[in-house]
């Protein structure tokens, strides 16, 4: 919505003089990184478990702190705290600790009672997990979905059920990559063609 051309747009894009990133992932780093560069004064990681569980790429990790990302390991956040405006003033976390692995064979990160703490803040991320937008699903007819909400799509073809109609990329994979995406799209292409010649 061209937010980088604000004030000649009128989408701005909120930066915060502190602000936190929650999540672990390439995302979350990216994000933060962004955040910083965009000009937040503090900008923070909030992870649920230690440094040695973090899922982003180590690379990724190093660059953050390197850039001047401020990490805060075994945190997880309870609730985000506005003032009588609802804007976000700081948020309750809890200081977690690390149990038995769980299914994924990671430790299980546990809540310590009674360890709740305040970080301020005025700008908060979800950097968690991708869905697809629901809002294609729900309004086009004849679309079947999985039960992750993704579009169900030939692979070879990008033909959804519905005649005349494609999907390819996150929306149909979950969330993966630019090249997978890219190439969903020109098999789709190859075959809109095809349908459109009557072959
Ligand atoms: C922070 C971050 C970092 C990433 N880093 C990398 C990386 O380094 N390398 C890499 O390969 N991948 C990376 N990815 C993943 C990559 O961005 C995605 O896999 C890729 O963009 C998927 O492309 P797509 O075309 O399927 O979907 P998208 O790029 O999400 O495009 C979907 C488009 O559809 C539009 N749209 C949605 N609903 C509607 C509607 N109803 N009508 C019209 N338009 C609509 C959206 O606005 C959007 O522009 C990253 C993702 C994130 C979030």
């Amino acid at each position: 919505m061209k937010a980088y051309q604000f004030p000649e747009y009128d989408t701005p894009v909120k930066v915060g003089k502190k602000v936190a990133i929650i999540g672990g992932g390439n995302t979350a780093m990216d994000s933060a990184r962004c955040v910083l560069r965009l000009g937040a004064g503090e900008v923070y990681i909030v992870y649920r478990r230690s440094e040695a569980e973090i899922p982003a790429r180590r690379e990724e990790v190093e660059n953050a702190m390197e850039e001047g990302i401020q990490f805060k390991f075994l945190t997880n956040p309870k609730r985000f705290l506005g003032d009588e405006k609802n804007w976000v003033v700081s948020m309750e976390c809890y200081q977690m600790e690390l149990g038995e692995p769980d299914e994924s064979g990671r430790r299980r990160p546990i809540a310590k009672e009674g360890s709740e703490f305040i970080i301020d803040i005025d700008v908060g991320i979800i950097a968690l997990g991708t869905t697809p937008n629901p809002l294609i699903a729900q309004t086009t007819e004849g679309l079947k979905t999985s039960k992750w909400g993704t579009v169900i799509a030939d692979e070879e073809t990008g033909r959804t059920v519905k005649p005349g109609v494609w999907a390819g990329g996150d929306v149909v994979t979950g969330a993966a990559t630019v090249i997978s995406a890219m190439g969903a799209g020109q098999l789709a292409a190859i075959d809109i063609d095809k349908y459109l010649r009557g072959e």
